[in-house]
């Protein structure tokens, strides 16, 4: 059974290149191997991430991220069944986030993952992804 699952957290410490590449070099082989895709939104001081794949593998995998010191106020805000991938291109896509992007802006006045459903947050990740551009980035 396929699942979609979204979280927010707070990054403990400043977002720098070293962090997200740390991460970055971890997440995208582990979840090669577990067939989870999904995005990695970051800036504006959080995280919100779309985990996507096999219930059981989203769990374990969110129960890994959770327990990481490098963030934390670790909120999940929709977990949900899905018929398809969304983002099944991508084993972890990085987009960045930024509050005072004019589209945000436009489309997301107050926003606030923290107090927004679950259904806002994801559709604010997914106009994100629409108008911005994703990347892969190579880990070699
Ligand atoms: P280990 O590598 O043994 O690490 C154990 C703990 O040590 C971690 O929880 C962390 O607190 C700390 N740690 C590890 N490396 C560093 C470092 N370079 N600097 C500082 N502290 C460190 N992993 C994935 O596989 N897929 C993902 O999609 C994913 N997304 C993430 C998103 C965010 C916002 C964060 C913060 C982490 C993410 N991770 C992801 C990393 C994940 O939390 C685990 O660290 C990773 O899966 C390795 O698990 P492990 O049990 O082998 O941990």
């Amino acid at each position: 059974m396929l699942i979609h699952l979204l979280y927010v957290s707070q990054p403990v410490g400043p977002i720098t290149t070293t962090v997200t590449s740390s991460i970055l070099e971890v997440s995208i082989p582990n979840n090669k191997e577990k067939n989870v895709t999904g995005v990695l939104c970051q800036g504006s001081g959080l995280y919100m991430q779309v985990l996507e794949g096999e219930r059981s593998m989203v769990n374990d995998l969110y129960s890994l991220i959770k327990a990481d010191r490098r963030h934390k106020n670790v909120e999940l805000l929709l977990l949900e069944d899905i018929s398809e991938r969304q983002y099944g291109q991508w084993s972890m896509a990085l987009v960045h986030l930024s509050k005072d992007d004019p589209m945000v802006q436009m489309k997301h006045p107050e926003f606030d993952p923290y107090s927004a459903t679950g259904k806002d947050a994801m559709k604010l990740i997914e106009d994100l992804i629409k108008m911005g551009s994703p990347i892969e980035p190579r880990i070699s």
